[in-house]
């Protein structure tokens, strides 16, 4: 079955085509809209690359161009070709709680639920829109971030604001990385022999973005991420959990306005916003040159993921696994060292060793006597999505 999965940003697209679960090709459309946009293309079988510099104005256009480029690639001969296509979708609201076959009313939907997710649902939406225009005859998926955390229980979920937020605006907690959290978890269960629905685990989704998900018997049961992916971790850019009371508080010392206040919590925060770095690797560089900031900024970071974790532990009426994944939680021993060293009074032995091995694979990096296994498992939200899309279409 051929699935293209669409990540559609407001001036890029990334994609991926599969064949059976297999990846064929993967790709980005990038700076729609602006001087140097591009597609480029790589078949995954053979490694060879393709690309076309021309001007693309729209996602539209942008998409016609990576259809020439598939046809003379020979990868695909035309997207009608193709089976169905996933989209990932951020937001799903309160309505759009589960994964679904895109139709006029979902369309409808997403584009209600923008005002919940500004950056991303319009350039989801858009991603859609292209694609059927493109491929008529293409069933048309909808994978939502928010979905897997929809059946938290309400009382992790509502904000204790006045209850008719909630009920004007469906103000509460949706959770993000859902698509994510679900294919690791799947994964861990299998890679212990362990029946899914009876799997418990503390997931650690930590890459530019960061969320935690506590799953009990399979089920996401709370996360860290909320309303919006702000709340929570510390991330790159992104501060997490505060104090509200200090954001009118700025705004009327700074004179900022909430749009300004908007960008300051999300881009100019988290890590970045203590040290001036946000990729860990810059992180630990400057770490080893001494820059005392730098590892404020480190110690913050794991200090709030180690706070989340014994929450969820406290949570859940057992633990089965504790998984990394992300970009950190996959290549940074050092950050899953300094968490799991201040949770070895909780069950958690971690294997040095196995620890700093690196590998592209899930694996187990607790020791034997470990009483909680604490796994690595590299993260695919693509496949998860054509999956899903699979399951959707042959409904
Ligand atoms: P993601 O958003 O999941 O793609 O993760 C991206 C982030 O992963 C980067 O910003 C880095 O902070 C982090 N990362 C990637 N490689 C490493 C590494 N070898 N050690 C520590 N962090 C890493």
């Amino acid at each position: 079955m051929k699935i293209l999965v669409l990540n559609s940003g407001s001036s890029s697209i990334k994609f991926k085509l599969f064949d059976n679960e297999v990846v064929k090709a993967s790709g980005l459309i990038e700076k729609i809209g602006e001087n140097g946009s591009r597609v480029e293309l790589k078949n995954t079988l053979t490694g060879e690359e393709f690309e076309k510099k021309v001007d693309i104005k729209n996602h539209e256009e942008g998409l016609k161009i990576t259809n020439e480029l598939f046809k003379e690639s020979g990868i695909l001969t035309d997207l009608s070709e193709l089976d169905g296509c996933g989209h990932r979708i951020v937001h799903g609201g309160k309505e759009l709680s589960e994964h679904c076959l895109i139709d006029d009313k979902v369309l409808e939907q997403i584009d209600k639920v923008s005002i919940f997710a500004p950056l991303h649902n319009p350039a989801n939406l858009a991603g859609i829109k292209t694609m059927i225009k493109a491929a008529p005859n293409v069933k048309n998926v909808a994978v939502f971030d928010t979905a897997f955390h929809s059946q938290m229980p309400e009382f992790a979920s509502m904000y204790a604001l006045p209850y008719e937020y909630y009920e004007k605006y469906n103000i509460k907690k949706y959770g993000f990385h859902g698509t994510s959290h679900a294919y690791v978890s799947k994964k861990a269960a299998s890679f212990l022999n362990k029946d899914y629905n009876s799997f418990n685990a503390i997931s650690a989704h930590l890459g530019n973005g960061a969320s935690v998900c506590a799953i009990e018997n399979g089920k996401s049961v709370d996360t860290s991420m909320g309303f919006t992916p702000l709340e929570g971790l510390i991330m790159g850019t992104r501060c997490g959990d505060i104090d509200a009371a200090i954001l009118p508080f700025i705004a009327q010392t700074q004179n900022l306005s909430m749009q300004e206040i908007d960008t300051l919590v999300n881009k100019k925060s988290g890590v970045y916003g203590i040290c001036g770095f946000n990729d860990f690797r810059d992180i630990e560089n400057q770490i080893e040159k001494g820059d005392k900031r730098a590892e404020l900024a480190l110690n913050m970071f794991c200090y709030r993921l180690i706070k989340y974790i014994g929450s969820y532990l406290a949570i859940l009426p057992r633990t089965d696994a504790l998984i990394f994944t992300g970009g950190i939680g996959e290549n940074g021993n050092l950050v899953r060292k300094l968490v799991c060293e201040k949770l070895s009074h909780l069950g958690f032995e971690l294997d040095e060793k196995l620890n700093d091995e690196r590998s592209k694979k899930e694996r187990d990096i607790s020791k034997n006597s470990s009483k909680i296994k604490i796994l690595v498992i590299p993260t695919d939200e693509e496949l998860e999505i054509t999956k899903i899309t699979q399951k959707l279409i042959t409904k």
